[in-house]
């Protein structure tokens, strides 16, 4: 299966920004306010799905998505190369953060992107604020992040999922956190957030019989 470059595709998507609503003490949210991050994610993502239609390509590599703080909001352009394929067709249009060498080297392994997947977690985990005890405080923001973490990367696989993807090249990752006052005096939460972002992967049709477990692709 190869593929050509067809021509350069790009979206863009403006988001007003959020009002800043607290995450409940204790609590966690997949929904509302974090969901709305990613909805300008999907927005760019479908205007390159649309202009790839449009070029009469098959998928879309090396998809960039940077954002820029504007008067009116934050706006996120897309930026891919749409490329085609001499010799079969795929289902469906593909997306793929990958450079064209690692795009490559991935449909040379038997494997075929399917789309982005992005997860993302939001937070907060009340504790009392220790009184010059550093390695319990350690503890605390150790713990938050790691449920962050776990809650993004349970987010992930449902999203793989909804592309149908048996694996996965990660292309970001970050997890960061920040302690606020809470009720009662000497409490405090730490807030953490995790989001990750990367290329579902598929097996290629003709390729042998993939493994069920979820693959962590490393390209390189
Ligand atoms: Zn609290």
């Amino acid at each position: 299966m190869g593929f050509e470059p067809v021509g350069q595709v790009m979206g863009t998507s403006i988001r007003t920004p959020l009002r800043k609503k607290h995450v409940q003490c204790g609590s966690y949210s997949h929904i509302g306010l974090i969901r709305r991050r990613l909805d300008p994610y999907d927005r760019v993502l479908k205007a390159l799905v649309a202009e790839c239609v449009a070029l009469d390509a098959e998928g879309v590599i090396g998809i960039t998505v940077t954002t820029r703080d504007l008067s009116i909001g934050i706006e996120y352009v897309a930026f891919g190369t749409a490329v085609r394929s001499a010799t079969g067709r795929t289902e469906k249009p593909f997306l793929a953060h990958l450079s064209g060498q690692d795009f490559a080297r991935l449909v040379v392994a038997g494997w075929i992107p399917v789309g982005i997947a992005r997860a993302t977690s939001l937070l907060a985990v009340h504790g009392v604020r220790p009184q010059g005890n550093g390695r319990s405080e350690l503890g605390w923001q150790t713990e938050a992040l790691a449920r962050s973490k776990d809650l993004a990367r349970r987010d992930l696989v449902t999203d793989i999922a909804r592309w149908r993807g048996e694996g996965f090249v990660m292309a970001t990752r970050w997890s960061r956190h920040h302690e606020r006052d809470c009720e009662p005096r000497g409490s405090a939460d730490i807030v953490a957030e995790s989001f990750f972002l990367g290329t579902a992967i598929s097996p290629l049709p003709a390729a042998v019989a993939p493994s069920k477990a979820l693959t962590i692709m490393r390209l390189t």
